[in-house]
Parts: structure tokens; C-alpha cells; sequence
């Protein structure tokens, strides 16, 4: 999975390879090469501009320092480790999103509505989602109103047995359904209910309807767009649809078990502003993560000993100027200009390769 941005990504490093510093031409013939594999993972094109705007921006801001302490050893840091470092980190502030992904109501229930394509893997996902809360300690309550596809509820039920959660399910149309089973978790102290819809085969104007219905009704405080990764720029031309429709506020992006190319991972969030938060990688209901960028950006790069190190790097460069300034604190010189945390980008998923795995290209 992710081979084509990876290789992307390492012929782009290749192309920087015995270079110390980066410049305008040299990066250039580098983001060619990360042109190519984006848009070769069926990355949205104004992403892959944009994406690529940032990165040039950023690195011709830096100067390349050669030389860290790594531990006890000297290792050099090329343009090529630079430039990696500045992509993944363009990549999950691309990707991440901030703190818990479910949306609490302050009292009584909270409502996840789960919206998408059929065979997008919604109704799978319910049944991960629950599992994955319940285990969490919430009481769950599951309600089957696709009443689209005649196997989803009866699916459903089986998933819900599977994992002990019960499913809400009488003979009514949609709204109805999600509307009593919604009172029936407000009487019986449910602290999460989720709605599975209905879904087509394409986006039309019934099932919008109906989903906008449902939102309206039960006004659930999260509503989460399934969406299949091997599908590519199709998925995100039909995620824009379902926002521009339901505003949806995060995506479950499923399938990310199969071959992928990452198109719709890496677009997703910058076309709808809502962030992948959680991922299925696998048909059953164990096989359900919440969606961490920094892991996510890693396995995209393929070079987590590269983006290891330049961690590290950077902790070298933060410490060191933290003792310089805290040196100039006791001189009475600090001013506010000294102050020079450098930035990093939110992520929740911790450093991913450990020193025993980072194996730095040169050591000085
Ligand atoms: P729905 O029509 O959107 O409700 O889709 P389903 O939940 O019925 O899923 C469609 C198919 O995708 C089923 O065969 C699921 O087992 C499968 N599926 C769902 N999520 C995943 C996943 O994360 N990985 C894999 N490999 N298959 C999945």
C-alpha cells in the first residue's frame, strides 16, 4: 500500500542525495518528483498545488544545518533528510485532527449519524464504532435505519450480537426509526447512539433528502462520512457532495487493509475541512483504529529512520537554544524576540521509529 508516494517520495530524496543545502532549482527537480506520485495516488490536483507550495515555501525558509549530535555520535543531516521531514510534516498538518474525535453532548446521549456510499463499509463501521466505545466503558445503542439495502438491518443485528451491543430496528420509514430509537436511549440512559443510513450506489437527491431529514430530526452532535480508500478521487469528489449537503465533521475511512494509493487520505481533509478520525483496516469489528497523521504520514513517506532523526535534530537545536536562552533569563537580557520554540505540528500519534531503527545515511 502507499508504494507509488513512497517511491515518489524516495526518488524525490535521491534527486537532493550528496547536497547540503536546498535552494530554488534543486528543490524543484525534488517536488518534481513528489508531482508525480501524488497525482500518480489519485491526489486531488489543487491539493497536490497546494502541497507542494508549502513544502517549496518552508524549505527555502530553512538553512540546512550539516551537522547534529545525535546521542554521542556526530550525524549530518542532508537537504535530502531536510526535505523529508519538511514533507511529512506538511503531510499531517494535512491529515490531523485535534483531540477526542467524538463531539460529547454535555447531558444525555450523544448521536453519531453515519453517513456514505453503499458498500463504503458504514454498516461495518457502526459496529467497530460501538465496539471500539463499548469497550470504552459507554453504554451503546446501535440503530439500524438503512432501509435501503433489505440485508443492512439484519447485518446489523448480527454485528450487534456479535459484540453484545443491542440494535434499534422497527417497521418505519427512516426518520421514524433514528427518531425512536433516539427516545428510547434518552429514557434508557444510553451514552452513545449510532445511526446507520442508507446509502446508494451514486449521490442523488433522494437519499440527500433523506439523510438531511434524519440530521434534522435527531440533530446528532457528530455525523461521520464513510468513505472506501480504494476509490480514490472518486471518493473525494463524493465526500465534497455529502458536506456541501450535511456538513459532516470527520470521515472513517475504510479499506485501508486493501491497495489504496493514499489519494483519498492525503485530500480529504483540505477538500472538506473534516479530518480522517477513525480507519477500518479489516472486514472485522476488531479492525478499527482511530486515525493517528503522524503514523499515517510516515507510512506514506517510508522513511520513518529519516523522519526519526530529524526529531532528534530538532530537539538538539531546541535544547541547545533553550540553554542559551535560559542562560540569558539569569543575565537579565531575555527579551520576547529570543524565544524561539520551534513550531511543530500537532500530532497525536508519538515519534514513530525508535534509535535502535534509525540508521542516519552518514555519520561525521
Ligand atoms: P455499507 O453498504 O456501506 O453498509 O457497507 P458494508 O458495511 O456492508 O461493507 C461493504 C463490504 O466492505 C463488506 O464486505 C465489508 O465486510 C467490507 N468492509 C468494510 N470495512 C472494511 C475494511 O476496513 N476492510 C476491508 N477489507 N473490508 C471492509
Amino acid at each position: 500500500m502507499f508504494d507509488t508516494l513512497t517511491k515518489g517520495f524516495r526518488n524525490a530524496k535521491n534527486r537532493l542525495a550528496g547536497l547540503a543545502e536546498l535552494d530554488d532549482k534543486n528543490i524543484e527537480t525534488a517536488l518534481r518528483e513528489v508531482r508525480l506520485s501524488l497525482l500518480e495516488a489519485d491526489v486531488d490536483l489543487g491539493v497536490v498545488k497546494s502541497f507542494l507550495a508549502s513544502v517549496k515555501q518552508t524549505a527555502l525558509g530553512q538553512t540546512v544545518q550539516v551537522v547534529a549530535k545525535h546521542g554521542d555520535t556526530k550525524v549530518k543531516v542532508t537537504a535530502g533528510d531536510q526535505f523529508v521531514k519538511i514533507c511529512h510534516d506538511e503531510l499531517v498538518t494535512r491529515m490531523a485532527h485535534e483531540g477526542d474525535p467524538i463531539q460529547w453532548e454535555d447531558k444525555g446521549p450523544t448521536g453519531i449519524m453515519m453517513v456514505g456510499l453503499q458498500g463504503s463499509g458504514k454498516t461495518t463501521s457502526c459496529g467497530k464504532l460501538a465496539r471500539l466505545y463499548q469497550k470504552d466503558g459507554k453504554k451503546v445503542l446501535l440503530v439500524a435505519a438503512d432501509m435501503q439495502r433489505p440485508a443492512a438491518v439484519e447485518q446489523l443485528k448480527i454485528l450487534g450480537g456479535q459484540i453484545d451491543v443491542p440494535v434499534f430496528n422497527m417497521p418505519a420509514t427512516p426518520v421514524e426509526i433514528c427518531q425512536r430509537g433516539w427516545e428510547e436511549a434518552k429514557k434508557l440512559g444510553y451514552d452513545l447512539v449510532i445511526f446507520d443510513t442508507a446509502g446508494r450506489l451514486a449521490v442523488d437527491d433522494v437519499l440527500m433528502q433523506e439523510l438531511e431529514a434524519i440530521k434534522g430530526s435527531v440533530q446528532p452532535k457528530n455525523i461521520f462520512f464513510v468513505v472506501d480508500a480504494m476509490i480514490g478521487q472518486d471518493a473525494v469528489r463524493t465526500a465534497r457532495t455529502f458536506h456541501d449537503r450535511l456538513a459532516f465533521g470527520g470521515v472513517v475511512m475504510t479499506k485501508l487493509d486493501g491497495d489504496a494509493r493514499g489519494g483519498a487520505a492525503l485530500s480529504v481533509k483540505t477538500i472538506t475541512g473534516a479530518p480522517v478520525l477513525f480507519v477500518g483496516v479489516g472486514e472485522t469489528t476488531d479492525k478499527f483504529e482511530e486515525f493517528r497523521a503522524d503514523g499515517m504520514a510516515t507510512r506514506v513517506l517510508g522513511m520513518g529512520d529519516v523522519v526519526g532523526l530529524m526529531k532528534d535534530f530538532e530537539g538538539v537545536i531546541d535544547q541547545k537554544k533553550a540553554e542559551e536562552d535560559a542562560l540569558r533569563m539569569l543575565q537579565g537580557e531575555f527579551t520576547s524576540t529570543t524565544s524561539s520554540a520551534r513550531s511543530r505540528p500537532s500530532s497525536r500519534w508519538g515519534r514513530s521509529t525508535t534509535s535502535s531503527t534509525r540508521c542516519p545515511a552518514s555519520a561525521a
